[in-house]
């Protein structure tokens, strides 16, 4: 206890909510508290990532404990891997527990070269664990509507949320390629940008689609900042969140 509050005197961490986990120090210290996988660990090595940044040493057990989160921390301070590290690793936990091949989570970005960053960086960790992971594009959006590719294929996909429009509102609902009924993750990465005026009207079709009836969906908000705004749709979207802050909350 003492350790995490000067961790997170060191890190400027502000944290609100119910039950907040102890945070990590060090990669291996997931090792102690949750199943991690060796691939993972090893793949972080490899990539030279040797110690969480602030942002991961908070987000990263919380998101292990399946809890929604709202974080905010400065462009440039690791949000990629905040959520992807543990993301990944409950994608594989619940592929290990023989969930049959079937989409879990989404990660939305506002714009594709954002979307590219993070699949290339989930492709980079999660080497060698054999998960399924895409990147939303307009020809495989094709190949899903002409049934070239096979119904949930893929765990895990990142996109911007107009590809995802454009796939669910194409697609037949009987094809079941997108079941959301099952997903269990949903990341809104860039959350100011994806609520501005510009992709407001698309995200929120998304994500109403996305969170009815799926009371088991970890939903989690990352950004560089917190207009009040975005503090107004978290309360209305996200259920008994924690709330990380790093910094400054700019506005
Ligand atoms: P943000 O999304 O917060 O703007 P990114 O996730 O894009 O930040 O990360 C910014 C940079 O920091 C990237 O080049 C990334 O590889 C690097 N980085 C992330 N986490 C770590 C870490 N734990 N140790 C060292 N470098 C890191
Ligand atoms: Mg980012």
């Amino acid at each position: 206890e003492e350790e995490a509050r000067q961790l997170r005197k060191v890190n400027k961490a502000k944290i609100t909510g119910d039950d907040i986990p102890l945070p990590i120090a060090s990669f291996n210290d997931i090792k102690s508290r949750f199943t991690i996988s060796p691939e993972l660990l090893a793949n972080l090595d490899v990539l030279g990532f040797d110690k969480p940044t602030a942002i991961q040493s908070e987000t990263i057990p919380i998101s292990l404990f399946h809890r929604d989160l709202i974080a905010c921390a400065p462009t440039g301070s690791g949000k990629t891997l905040a959520f992807l590290v543990p993301l990944i690793q409950q994608i594989q936990d619940l592929k290990n527990k023989n969930e049959d091949d079937v989409l879990k989570g989404v990660i939305l970005s506002p714009t594709k070269e954002l979307a590219k960053q993070i699949y290339e960086v989930a492709l980079k960790l999660s080497k060698g664990m054999g998960l399924n992971i895409t990147l939303l594009s307009k020809s495989l959006n094709a190949k899903f509507k002409n049934g070239v590719i096979k119904k949930n294929k893929y765990e895990l996909i990142i996109t911007t949320p107009l590809r995802l429009i454009d796939l669910m509102t194409n697609l037949d609902p009987s094809s079941k390629v997108l079941d959301f009924q099952k997903l269990k993750f949903l990341i809104m990465d860039e959350a100011d940008k994806l609520f501005d005026k510009t992709f407001i009207a698309q995200t929120d079709e998304i994500v109403s689609k996305i969170t009815t009836n799926n009371a088991k969906l970890q939903k989690l908000m990352f950004s560089a900042t917190i207009p009040s705004k975005i503090e107004q749709i978290a309360s209305s979207v996200l259920i008994d969140p924690i709330r990380v802050i790093i910094g400054h909350k700019e506005a």
